[in-house]
């Protein structure tokens, strides 16, 4: 079969090669990929810049649905043509953690494209235990972005407890943005306000069309200000962090009001520097992170999609054959798409 494979930790060293076509334990299952969504992740995998551990030569790629095409005997419930997703932690669902229902904290968490072959591929192997259906009324390229929504759901649902009438801001309008966007306003948020930057514009005018009331080009316009006045100059009542940029989480705890949330999802490649303890302290601000998803996410993320509560169609710019992976890979890194799904053959 096809695949990407990420060969040296190089920046832009990648191989797309025949490989054998993986089988199958008792346990696991081989699923066909119809679609799979190029993650900022992966950009960093590309460029050799992610600071998560990725063993090579590894197969890339972890956001996909598919179709079953081979069961193993021990697994229960999923057979052969369901179409499906599958959760991109591969998990003991034994230790502390897994049995705390914290499946992304697992100890032996092995993420789909850094430490388990991944689905840039024409198929994957997946535990069948992973496998979550999708709903009968979700396209399968649209269910190929149920892990990002998975990753918001985990922060806003799980994490940040939104409630009704909540004011909530949200830095970086890239997928993990406009989802945590979207699901946020179906918890109940009240007024949600979105920043980016000018390469950002045309993420920004999505924002609005998804239901963002407010957008602020942070080059233009003094972010923490312009919340203030929107909010009678109480602040934000939960920011989520989805740029990574160290600047940003500053602004994060600027934008949240005395008592308020910080989620914090964008994963940095540096230590974040100029941290005022002290503000925090005084102002009861309450931070916290969120990081990828449990078991339990995927049937709630899958619901709101299938319920139309959360679309990812609009964030899909791009679709490519898997040959063209390198296009997608500079598409999104220079922010000219928003979510490039692939094609495998
Ligand atoms: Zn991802
Ligand atoms: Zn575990």
């Amino acid at each position: 079969m096809k695949a990407v494979l990420k060969t040296e930790w190089e920046p832009g060293i990648i191989e797309i090669k025949d490989v054998d076509k993986p089988k199958i334990g008792a346990d696991e299952v081989l699923i066909e990929v119809m679609a799979t969504g190029i993650c900022g992740s992966d950009v960093e995998i590309y460029e050799a810049s992610m600071p998560l551990p990725v063993s090579l030569p590894r197969i890339m790629g972890h956001e996909f649905s598919g179709v079953v095409v081979e069961v193993g005997e021990a697994v229960l419930g999923v057979r052969v043509d369901d179409r499906v997703v599958a959760e991109s932690g591969i998990v003991c669902r034994r230790c502390r953690f897994c049995k705390m229902g914290r499946h992304n904290l697992c100890l032996q968490r092995k993420i789909l494209g850094y430490l388990w072959d991944g689905t840039f591929a024409e198929y994957v192997k997946v535990p069948g235990i992973n496998v979550h259906k999708v709903p009968d009324n979700v396209p399968l390229d649209e269910a190929a972005l149920a892990e990002p929504t998975a990753v918001t759901v985990h922060a806003v649902v799980e994490r940040a407890h939104i409630m009704a009438g909540d004011v909530v801001a949200i830095l970086g309008p890239g997928p993990i943005g406009l989802l945590t966007l979207q699901c946020a306003k179906s918890a109940g948020a009240r007024r949600i306000i979105v920043t980016g930057l000018s390469a950002d514009r045309s993420r920004l005018e999505l924002a609005r069309k998804l239901g963002a009331d407010e957008t602020i080009n942070v080059e233009e316009e003094d972010a923490v200000k312009k919340t203030k006045e929107l909010t009678d100059a109480f602040g934000a009542d939960v920011v989520f962090e989805a740029t990574g940029a160290p600047p940003a989480v500053k602004q994060a705890i600027d934008l949240t009001r005395k008592g308020g949330k910080i989620v914090l999802m964008g994963l940095h490649t540096k230590p974040v520097e100029k941290f005022d303890a002290t503000h925090i302290i005084v102002n009861e601000k309450n931070i916290l992170s969120s990081f990828a998803h449990a078991s339990q996410t995927w049937d709630r993320a899958l619901s709101l999609i299938s319920d139309g509560k959360i679309k990812p169609r609009p964030l899909i710019t791009h679709v490519l054959p898997l040959e063209q992976i390198e296009q997608g890979f500079h598409l999104v890194k220079k922010k000219e798409a928003i979510k490039v799904v692939i094609k495998p053959p």
